[in-house]
């Protein structure tokens, strides 16, 4: 049979719960804002919800900075945006290396020309604000220190408000990827002094992938305004992206005009619900996982106070087939969870309660699976435990 004469299936995919590491489950409204008329990157109607959007996001990142909107592109292209515009040739920039996306930012630096200053900590600890402090004192001048909010490939919430203030001692910018942080947990981009910062749309936002918020201080901008040679990738030029998203409107590259939609209204369902209360939904949310996977024996892989609410890794108890046990979760249950990457791979996995998945429902639900499976391979004590210490914690907390 040919291509053209073979007739292809109906276009079905099963209905998943999603705690891996992203992307996480669509809102209902969101997803009627998907198949909303799509409509062109000047229409006056579009123009305005452009605006909207800026606001929205300017209210979830905390920041008066005008230039804050969606970068066109996954939470990627939103590191390689801020570090490509950022690094010119021989640039020294500090970059935090303590799990996968960290690396990356430096392998980005690496490739823009920049002096990579190297701040490393072990998988699961965090980045110690004493060494950025010696970094910037003894290696000086630096141009940027960055860092990963929450890092997603180890479970670690990286605490940001004294770092701030450092770089601005040092003249230093401050760049921060809150890709698995933004709307899960506080991110306070003008209180805790961060030049750039970017996001995704997929994680704990509850937004189709593909789009990158990202948020600029003005000092940011001056800097990108003062390089000596253009952005080295013509796609990514914040330069050139900001006439489009300022009120000259010049036509840089067609917006992806459905997935703008559906941020917006993401956003609205979020700051509807208030920005605390959502954080300390994901709080409790978390405390409840915690407790009900201690109840099944299983620890953490990250010390209590750097634990990441929306994410959480916890270590493979010995004897467990983690592949096998994560299948079953997928096949039998529909329950997505993440396995471990780097040195982390088959030691942990990666649970994410991301934005409306951040619920003791969900938890419970998850526990139930895991209960039944384990039950299976005769390893479960207490039929039960899990879910009722879990609902305790959360309702305790
Ligand atoms: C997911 C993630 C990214 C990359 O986002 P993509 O949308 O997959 O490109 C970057 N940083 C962190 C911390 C992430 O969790």
């Amino acid at each position: 049979m040919t291509t053209e004469s073979k007739s292809f299936g109906e276009f079905s995919p099963p209905v998943r719960l999603l705690l891996g590491p992203g992307p996480s489950n669509l809102h209902p409204r969101v997803v009627r804002a998907l198949s909303a008329p799509i409509l062109g990157y000047l229409d006056p109607y579009f123009l305005t919800l452009l605006d909207e959007t800026m606001e929205l996001l300017r209210a979830l990142f905390r920041t008066a900075n005008r230039l804050t909107f969606p970068l066109s592109g996954p939470g990627t292209a939103g590191m390689e945006a801020v570090l490509a515009n950022m690094v010119e040739a021989g640039d020294r920039v500090a970059v935090g290396v303590n799990g996968l996306f960290g690396q990356r930012m430096a392998e980005i630096v690496r490739r823009h020309g920049g002096e990579l200053i190297e701040i490393a900590a072990a998988w699961g600890s965090p980045i110690d604000p004493a060494q950025i402090e010696e970094v910037l004192k003894t290696r000086g001048p630096i141009k940027a220190v960055a860092l990963i909010h929450g890092e997603t490939s180890t479970g670690v919430l990286q605490p940001l408000s004294e770092i701030g203030r450092l770089c601005r001692e040092h003249q230093a910018l401050f760049i921060v990827d809150t890709v698995t942080s933004l709307g899960g947990a506080a991110v306070e981009v003008d209180s805790w002094h961060i030049d750039l910062c970017y996001s995704g749309t997929q994680k704990c936002l509850n937004a189709p992938p593909g789009l990158s918020p990202l948020t600029l201080s003005d000092r940011a901008l001056e800097a990108i305004k003062a390089r000596k040679s253009p952005c080295g990738v013509w796609y990514l030029d914040l330069k050139l992206i900001e006439q489009y998203w300022s009120r000259g409107r010049v036509y840089h590259h067609t917006p992806p005009t459905l997935l703008i939609y559906a941020l917006r209204e993401a956003l609205r369902v979020i700051l509807e619900e208030g920005l605390e209360a959502r954080f300390d939904r994901h709080r409790r949310a978390a405390l409840a996982l915690y407790s009900g996977l201690a109840a099944l024996g299983f620890e953490l892989h990250v010390p209590t106070p750097y634990r990441l609410p929306s994410l959480t890794t916890v270590k493979i108890p010995s004897g467990l087939d983690e592949a096998r046990t994560r299948q079953s979760l997928l096949e039998d249950h529909n329950i997505e969870i993440g396995a471990g990457l780097g040195p982390l791979r088959g030691k942990v996995w990666r649970i994410g309660l991301m934005g409306q998945n951040a619920t003791l429902a969900t938890v419970l639900t998850l526990l139930s699976a895991l209960e039944q499976i384990l039950r299976a391979q005769g390893r479960l004590e207490k039929p039960g435990a899990s879910l009722q210490t879990a609902e305790k914690a959360f309702l305790d907390a």
